[in-house]
């Protein structure tokens, strides 16, 4: 096979993991750590051990190191080696002390997912390997359409729902704030001339909300003047199509946009330890979350979680150890929750969990059963074992009507839960007079 057409490995059905390294203990500190996220870790300190290991037909990722003692390039020969005689390329990452592009270049042709420099960040590492063996795929990309022609919006929508992507229609930009507020859209396809306000005056009024400052606007437009569109661009937009435009070169335009914003979204709305949303976002995403909810009138529960004498484990086991058990709790929730829940790091040691479609006495019962787990876990410090509870504040929104009110609320009953005595929850009660 040859190695610019490897086809690329986006999902590997399996939690083993090969570690290559010629350095026996750098391995068995990444694999104690893997382990205790749930991967199975086998370590490979030869090559040669390594190559006979993934002849055996087994779906695994291979986290390989590049440097070898006999050869500096030595974990990038072996895995272009193996790749040659395979159909399916195996998921591979890289993880080196080597920064050079020489390296990184020679890793992505030998079909290297990542490039992980020592010491690895952890969490970055294991977001990408969740990421690898998530049975869920990958979250559709939404875009809202602006444009005044129904037929030509219709049009466009349909083109974006074949190529698997979530589409609004707006014709009248005056209407666009409740689908931007509710829809979240990845991207806005904007038209230029419409009747109510142009497409540059809208982008304009969207760019000054703060929750909207980076989402990328791609102009489509008949306009075939330059310094138009030369405007247009200096005035917040990020692309200019012209209309009529090929199917195939509209998804592509959009898909890249949104990929990249995406990725660089990530880096400003997730927590780097836990890879959770982090307070910021949670709440944006809480005020979108009420919205819906009051317009569907669906019910929708939020939670505050806190992990109880968390000072104590940091005094006991030192900041580390917390720092682990603030991230096991962090995986417990994503585990056990639905994908449709939405976790968060609320501060150090506390967590926030939206639950749409899930009213206060049901999320009771599930928070309850990760309690319940969470109380059970055993945590490691260097030579003993100990255990760890939280304390959860539970709000529903049908009782507190707005997203500050149901954060308030939730944060209340938790510190109802913590006087009564910690590992339990507390249901909020409706307020007097609402
Ligand atoms: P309570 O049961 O009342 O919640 O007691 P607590 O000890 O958990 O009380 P409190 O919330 O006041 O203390 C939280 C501690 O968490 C204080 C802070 O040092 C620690 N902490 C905050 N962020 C982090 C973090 O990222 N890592 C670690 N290891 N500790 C953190
Ligand atoms: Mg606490
Ligand atoms: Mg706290």
């Amino acid at each position: 096979m040859a190695s610019n057409t490897l086809p690329v490995m986006d999902h590997v059905a399996s939690k083993r993991v090969f570690i290559v390294d010629h350095d026996h203990a750098a391995g068995q500190e990444l694999a104690l750590q893997l382990g205790y996220f749930g991967y199975e870790v086998q370590i490979y300190t030869q090559l040669e051990t390594f190559r006979l290991a993934i002849k055996q037909p087994t779906e695994v990722i291979v986290l390989a190191d590049i440097a070898f003692p006999s050869d500096s390039l030595g974990g990038v020969h072996a895995i272009r080696a193996i790749q040659r005689e395979r159909d399916m390329p195996v998921a591979v990452m890289f993880v080196s002390s080597r920064d050079d592009i020489v390296a990184r270049l020679e890793a992505a042709r030998a079909g290297g997912l990542a490039y992980f420099t020592k010491p690895v960040n952890l969490g970055d590492l294991v977001d990408k390997l969740d990421h690898l063996t998530s049975a869920q795929p990958q979250e559709d990309f939404r875009v809202l359409i602006v444009d005044d022609s129904v037929s030509l919006a219709n049009y466009h929508a349909e083109i974006l729902k074949q190529a698997g992507m979530a589409t609004r229609v707006v014709n009248n930009p005056l209407e666009i704030m409740s689908p931007l507020l509710e829809f979240a859209p990845d991207l806005i396809l904007m038209d230029v001339l419409m009747p109510e306000c142009s497409g540059l005056e809208l982008a304009k009024v969207i760019r000054q909300l703060e929750a909207f400052v980076s989402i990328p606007i791609v102009y489509l437009s008949a306009e075939k003047d330059l310094d138009k569109q030369s405007s247009a661009m200096s005035q917040g937009g990020d692309d200019f199509l012209l209309k009529p435009i090929q199917p195939q070169h509209l998804i592509a335009s959009l898909t890249n946009r949104i990929e990249r914003s995406r990725l660089l979204r990530s880096f400003m709305v997730r927590d780097s330890l836990t890879g959770l949303l982090n307070h910021t976002a949670i709440k944006d995403q809480l005020e979108r979350e009420v919205a819906r909810a009051n317009r569907t009138r669906a019910p929708l529960s939020f939670a505050m979680v806190d992990i109880d004498f968390f000072k104590t484990v940091n005094d006991t086991y030192g900041h580390p150890i917390g720092d682990r058990v603030i991230k096991s709790l962090a995986r417990l929730l994503k585990q056990r929750l639905r994908e449709t829940d939405v976790v968060g790091r609320y501060g150090g040691e506390e967590f926030a969990v939206i639950m749409s479609g899930t009213d206060g006495h049901t999320a009771m019962k599930v928070l309850n059963e990760i309690r319940a787990d969470f109380s059970h876990l055993r945590h490691l410090s260097a030579d003993q074992e100990f255990l760890v509870t939280f304390s959860c504040g539970i709000a529903e929104i049908a009782n507190f009507v707005d997203a500050n009110r149901v954060a308030e609320a939730a944060d209340k009953a938790m510190y109802e839960a913590k006087n009564a005595g910690r590992n339990q929850l507390v249901l909020a009660q409706k307020l007097p007079g609402m």
